[in-house]
């Protein structure tokens, strides 16, 4: 009994590099001019932080078998509270203040 199995040829896949790659500097790409709207959007990084770190910690306290892990989704709400609030609070500051740099679309009046 002969068994020809096809030989499967392997695709090799290759990372197409681009080498056109555009350098461009994104280091001087956009900066808050405004000292308010950089706090708030600091904030607001931060209570994102926040909603991450706690689901890092929820998500060990279940791996452990933490049968309270639960307590976390009560600190979790209230993380996700103060992250709205302060998203909110930055994008009010800057429709109300007109300082944003980040452009969404092109219509400026
Ligand atoms: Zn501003």
């Amino acid at each position: 009994m002969e068994s020809n199995l096809p030989v499967r040829s392997q695709e090799t896949e290759q990372a197409v590099m681009d080498p056109n790659t555009t350098s461009t500097n994104e280091k001087t790409k956009r900066s808050l001019e405004c000292a308010e709207a950089r706090r708030l959007l600091d904030m607001y990084g931060e209570a994102v932080q926040e909603v991450l770190l706690l689901h890092d910690q929820q998500f060990h306290s279940i791996v452990e078998g933490d049968i309270a892990a639960n307590r976390f989704d009560l600190l979790i709400h209230g993380a996700n509270h103060r992250k709205q609030n302060a998203k909110y609070a930055y994008i009010q500051h800057l429709q109300e203040h007109g300082c944003s740099s980040v452009q969404h679309g092109s219509n400026s009046d």
